[in-house]
């Protein structure tokens, strides 16, 4: 007999890890708080934990502050190329978009995809499954913000050839604002995954990082927890790095288990991330070895969102 505990309702939710500077601490804090609260108001209110998901990330894609929907980074074409996706624990289905810059929420389009026969479609495709979906289309040029010109007006005018390793350890104008992600689990016990981001600064035209792919950026599985991850895109997706720290919950805690997986990948092949874990019992976790992650959670013991840099 399973002597656990029912299902408790619990919500993780991430802004991105990278070397926040202090300008800009507080913004990522209070967007993580928010999305937080409209996550968990459809959580507590027995909603299901896709939904819970998808709400959170939508509206982060709606906040400028981050590096996913309005507000995100333009390639070195000077384009938005946007990726997002869903897991659901419950059959590891997956809905993944990449290269998309005419939908306004990502996250959307990646939550049609999860009703649909494929995993993950790209760019114009994308686009046309969005309008047979009833999405609106929108302006690429409406998502992207002064910001963003900058930064890239910056690089052109200084192009440096930057270490991606290196590009989430330090504050400069080219390193990325953060992408955002979330796992939650309902009263259902289904557990649920996802991740929306813009991907990095001047990246190559038609680069696909880890947030749309599965076991890379994003895990869910209702027999074990979920995992979103965040930061150098292409060492996540060396490692699997969100499956790898879900792998650790067979024997350790959530907090264990980010911090494992985040290690792994540092001494391996010395990538910097951030990864958000929950465990099917409702466990939270989260780990980085970049300077700051933005990430906070809630669940049905805590009267208000914890968010890191809160006072305990
Ligand atoms: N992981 C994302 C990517 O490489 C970027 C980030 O998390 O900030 O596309």
């Amino acid at each position: 007999m399973d002597k656990r505990r029912p299902p408790r309702p619990a919500l993780v939710v991430h802004g991105g890890a990278w070397a926040i500077p202090d300008t800009e601490w507080k913004a990522h804090r209070d967007g993580v708080r928010q999305a937080i609260e409209v996550g968990w108001a459809i959580l507590r209110d027995n909603g299901s934990a896709l939904d819970a998901v998808q709400a959170t990330i939508a509206h982060l894609e709606d906040d400028p502050t981050f590096d996913a929907g309005l507000g995100s980074v333009l390639n070195r074409e000077g384009r938005i190329e946007m990726d997002a996706a869903l897991m659901d624990g419950r059959d590891l289905d997956v809905g993944a978009v990449a290269c998309v810059n005419r939908v306004k929420n990502p996250i959307r389009l990646a939550r049609e995809g999860l009703k649909s026969e494929h995993v993950l479609l790209v760019g114009d495709g994308a686009h046309r499954f969005a309008w047979e979906r009833g999405l609106e289309p929108v302006d690429p040029s409406s998502l992207v913000v002064e910001r963003e010109r900058l930064r890239l007006a910056a690089h052109q005018e200084a192009p440096r050839s930057v270490d991606p390793r290196e590009a989430f350890g330090h504050p400069p104008l080219d390193r990325p604002n953060g992408t955002v992600g979330a796992v939650a689990i309902d009263r259902g016990g289904n557990i649920a995954a996802g991740g929306s981001t813009g991907g990095t600064p001047a990246k190559r035209a038609g680069r696909v990082g880890d947030t749309p792919i599965p076991g890379a950026g994003l895990w869910a599985d209702n027999r074990a927890g979920a995992a979103a991850c965040t930061g150098w895109g292409e060492g996540i997706l060396r490692v699997g790095l969100a499956r790898t720290a879900v792998s650790h919950l067979r024997d350790a805690a959530a907090q264990d288990s980010a911090w494992l997986a985040i290690r792994e990948m540092d001494s391996r092949i010395q990538g910097r991330a951030g990864v958000i874990v929950l465990s099917r019992d409702g466990s939270i976790g989260y780990a980085f070895n970049t300077p700051r992650m933005a990430v906070g959670y809630m669940d049905e013991e805590m009267a208000a969102p914890q968010v890191n840099g809160d006072p305990r």
